[in-house]
């Protein structure tokens, strides 16, 4: 392909949002350590709890992740080799953990005889896998 065509085209990669994985939502403030000194004292209200820290009434359990507006999910462009690298990347994995998954039937059904033999210690070396 291309080098000077390819450099004009990004991709658009979304992930999960690493600051709410992914919920879109946030504890509310003082709702952590609430549960927290209620795990320890059951009887604790969250009016009451609340209250004596300033608030007129308790405040939302939940907010909005401000980082991915209450999307779970954020995104960005990639240059189009970046994606292409990181999708062979993915598929490699896939394959290696879909080989080491043979290996492992190879070893457990026994079948390490001539026939198979060859097969199992390349696939174990491939892997990364103990021969053993
Ligand atoms: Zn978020």
């Amino acid at each position: 392909m291309n080098q000077i065509l390819l450099d004009n085209y990004q991709v658009r990669k979304t992930y999960e949002c690493p600051s709410c994985g992914g919920f879109g939502v946030l504890p509310g403030p003082d709702w952590e350590s609430f549960r927290m000194e209620r795990s320890v004292d059951e009887n604790l209200e969250a009016t009451d709890y609340f209250r004596a820290r300033g608030y007129e009434s308790p405040p939302p359990e939940e907010v909005r992740c401000d980082r991915c507006q209450g999307e779970g999910i954020l995104s960005e462009f990639v240059p189009f080799q970046e994606a292409i690298q990181a999708w062979r990347h993915q598929r490699r994995v896939r394959l290696l953990n879909l080989l080491s998954g043979v290996a492992t039937v190879l070893q457990e059904a026994g079948l390490d005889d001539e026939d198979f033999k060859p097969l199992l210690t390349a696939l174990l070396r491939l892997v990364g896998g103990d021969e053993s």
